[in-house]
């Protein structure tokens, strides 16, 4: 391996060593193979070498989209980014969620070329602890009934749900928190911002004009106008531009 990480690996053993000589065997057989896996990189960045993280993903050490030993995460991935989450790593964090862009196009929430020539903008519900786009990578919605069994009536009742309409993440399986099944289709709906949900013929656009000073006519010149939603201020989409005749 190149000089500068086999002195931030060294580095990071010596503190896994203090955390626990087990483990630190267990490092040292797979740093010693060149084996830069899930656990190596869990402990890389609990004590925040970055640099770790980018060399193993720079060189393709392991495949983040692969599943994870630790069985709460969907993908090795999204247990390292809950990782940084948990030792506020943020450099790890961008560095994990960059590397979906360029490995995996369908969880960018950029439009595509194709998109941008259709002139349709894909609505974008990120999923907190993956930081997948929902609607490229699906979602379920449950908890719509709850049914138990009713002695009195000697048979199955439906209950009303304390939580209706909870909206899972297709990609980890995490409740996406304050989002409804109908914010979801909301947001979807021509009318609704793109981001809050909100229809935008009740909360209402924002219309901000950008003026520029011209020193020709000495004064000042419209340059652009930008619209957004007036809940969330979030751009609105260029297909809800024509469709306001914006
Ligand atoms: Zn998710
Ligand atoms: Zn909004």
């Amino acid at each position: 391996m190149n000089p500068n990480i086999d002195n931030d690996l060294e580095a990071l053993s010596k503190k896994l060593y203090l955390e626990s000589p087990d483990l630190w065997i267990e490092f040292l057989d797979k740093v010693g193979e060149k084996v830069i896996d899930e656990m190596v990189l869990f402990f890389a960045i609990k004590y925040n070498f970055p640099s770790i993280v980018k060399f193993a993903i720079d060189n393709k050490k392991l495949i983040l989209d692969n599943p994870s030993k630790n069985t709460t995460y969907t993908s090795i991935r999204s247990h390292l980014i809950a990782t940084c989450k948990q030792y506020n790593c943020l450099e790890c964090i961008a560095l994990l969620s960059s590397s979906t862009k360029d490995s995996l196009p369908i969880h960018s929430d950029k439009p595509t070329n194709e998109n941008l020539e259709n002139n349709i903008s894909i609505p974008t519900l990120i999923c907190e602890n993956c930081k997948s786009n929902i609607f490229n990578v699906g979602y379920r919605v449950i908890g719509e009934s709850i049914y138990k069994f009713s002695n009195s009536e000697n048979k199955l009742i439906e209950v009303k749900n304390p939580n209706p309409q909870e909206v899972i993440c297709g990609n980890c399986n995490k409740v996406l928190p304050n989002t409804t099944r109908d914010k979801v289709e909301n947001i979807c709906k021509i009318q609704g911002c793109n981001s809050c949900g909100m229809d935008l013929t009740k909360v209402g656009i924002l219309d901000t004009s950008k003026l520029e000073f011209d020193e020709n006519n000495n004064s000042f010149i419209l340059k652009s106008t930008q619209y957004s939603c007036g809940n969330c201020n979030n751009s609105i989409g260029e297909k809800q531009k024509d469709y306001f005749n914006l």
